[in-house]
């Protein structure tokens, strides 16, 4: 998961993702999305 959203350009994460609903996941996703919106074509996937 890329926490891209169906509209370009558009990322998500946090809660509004619904996966994992802590403050440390939200911080942890805004790490793959702030790299996946930097380097788009290096995308790295949420594990
Ligand atoms: C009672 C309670 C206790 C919790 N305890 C813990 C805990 O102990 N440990 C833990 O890890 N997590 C806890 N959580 C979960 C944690 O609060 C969330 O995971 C975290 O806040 C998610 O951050 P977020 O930025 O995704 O969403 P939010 O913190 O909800 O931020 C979303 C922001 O978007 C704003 N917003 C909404 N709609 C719009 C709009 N249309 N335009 C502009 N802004 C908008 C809102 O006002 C809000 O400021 C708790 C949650 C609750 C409710």
């Amino acid at each position: 998961m890329y926490l891209k959203t169906n509209i370009s350009g558009i990322f998500a994460l946090g809660e509004i993702v619904g996966r994992y609903l802590f403050k440390h996941s939200a911080n942890h996703e805004a790490i793959f999305a702030y790299n996946n919106i930097i380097h788009y074509d290096n995308k790295i996937h949420v594990d």
